[in-house]
């Protein structure tokens, strides 16, 4: 491969292309292993930023693909619709809780919530109330790169600054402080409240990841929060926005992370894995009431449809995910995973260096105290055979559902491992 060219003309994410950071080339993955061209093969703990749960190369998958292609890879939405498109309509509808049931197709996550956002601002232009514009959020957030998504993600970690004057101004409470682990704490959300009882006139919606806060900082808290959140957006008329597109489909432990709290918003978003990681799709859902009321008022209309929505070939294969997912034993997998999880971090907790360690559903998360030098780091994992890619602060593992015991016994030892050479040398 022409890693030149890659680096003098590709962008990666996140990265200069003056200084780009260095890029493994990969020939093929198959099941939890990512095969480089030099024939190395690497086991995964990122299931491709999430999304990967049944892991590389599935037949099922690959086959609900193949089909489609045979049929088409895609026609406009506008006017016409098609198989996959329902049948994956009725297979949300039928997962999610009750009122959530009007599904808007889209291309990623973050124009996933660019239309929650809209449809919220929509919603009180219908009913009369078009000085609630605001968005309400916490710290430590993380929903998507586009504008709109932007203005809701950490102001600092979101680099608001940069753009200040053109990322919409927001409002933001503390981050939940209780940890799912912990007793609940009033006082956890003492600020949202606060906010809330403020600012209401001016807010439409309040738009938070449930559970787990992801590439803000991979937070755990407790969902207690949650439920006190519903019941103020409810009692001060704001419309309440959960982000599932990291923890959707089961990575928390249960299907979607709204269910340790037993708590329905009004609209919700998915993405990541909603394909499997096979392709770019995503899906905002609304509650009746939410879309029938942007429905009746002026102008009558949901104003937004983009030219790939909805697309036959992601549709499939999401279908072909999700019939996967619920055919399998997919809780005694998150729950093996968790055990394992856990029991394999654990080492790190007492390293010099380590400020947490903590783990929920298939997330196992090793924070430490300064942030990582990225291009070593990564060198180091490549080096012993697995693939994991921290961020920051945090070093943390994700695996595709499908992993085997010895797996991801190699990923955590490799964690344990780098993370003490890095504390020993004080280099990586
Ligand atoms: C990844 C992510 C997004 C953005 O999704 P893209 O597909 O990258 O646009 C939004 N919200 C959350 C919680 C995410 O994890």
């Amino acid at each position: 491969m022409d890693l030149d060219f890659d680096r003098q003309h590709l962008w990666h994410p996140y990265t200069s292309m003056k200084e780009p950071l260095p890029v493994w080339p990969v020939a093929g993955a198959s099941g939890v292993m990512i095969e480089l061209e030099d024939g190395r093969k690497l086991i995964d703990g990122m299931s491709s930023w999430w999304a990967a749960i049944h892991g590389y190369n599935h037949p099922a998958m690959n086959r609900a693909v193949t089909e489609q292609l045979g049929r088409m890879s895609h026609v406009m939405f506008g006017g016409l619709t098609h198989e996959p498109a329902i049948e994956l309509g009725r297979l949300l509808t039928g997962l999610l809780p009750d009122p959530l049931d009007r599904v808007f197709f889209c291309d990623s996550g973050s124009v996933s919530v660019e239309v929650a956002i809209k449809m919220a601002l929509q919603y009180w232009q219908a009913v009369g109330r078009p000085k609630k514009t605001r968005l309400l959020t916490v710290r430590s957030g993380y929903h998507g790169d586009t504008f709109m998504a932007m203005s809701v993600c950490d102001p600092v970690t979101g680099m608001h600054s940069l753009f200040s004057g053109v990322v919409p101004e927001q409002l933001f409470a503390e981050a939940p402080a209780c940890r799912f682990d912990e007793p609940w704490r009033e006082e956890a959300i003492a600020e949202m409240r606060q906010m809330l009882e403020v600012h209401s006139d001016a807010i439409a919606a309040v738009i938070i990841e449930p559970i787990v806060q992801g590439a803000g900082g991979m937070r755990f808290y407790n969902p207690m929060y949650l439920q006190r959140l519903r019941e103020l957006c409810s009692e001060h008329g704001v419309l309440l926005i959960f982000d599932e597109i990291a923890t959707g489909f089961g990575r928390t432990g249960k299907l979607f992370a709204m269910e340790h709290a037993e708590v329905t918003p009004d609209i919700v978003c998915l993405g990541k894995a909603l394909t499997g990681g096979y392709m770019t799709l995503a899906a905002t859902v609304a509650s009746s009431h939410v879309a029938d009321t942007i429905s009746v008022g002026s102008p009558g209309l949901f104003m937004h449809g983009p030219t790939f929505m909805a697309n036959p070939l992601a549709c499939a294969v999401a279908v072909a995910s999700l019939k996967l997912l619920l055919s399998g034993d997919w809780q005694s997998s998150v729950q093996r995973i968790e055990r394992q999880l856990a029991e394999g971090l654990a080492p790190c907790a007492a390293m010099p260096g380590v400020r947490d360690v903590r783990v929920l559903g298939a997330i196992g998360v090793v924070e430490l105290d300064q942030p990582v030098d990225m291009a070593r780091i990564q060198q180091a994992f490549v080096a012993r055979g697995v693939w994991v890619r921290p961020f920051g602060r945090l070093v943390y593992l994700m695996p595709p559902f499908i992993i085997g015991d010895e797996e991801l016994a190699k990923l955590t030892a490799a964690v344990c491992e780098v993370v003490r050479k890095r504390a020993e040398e004080s280099l990586l």
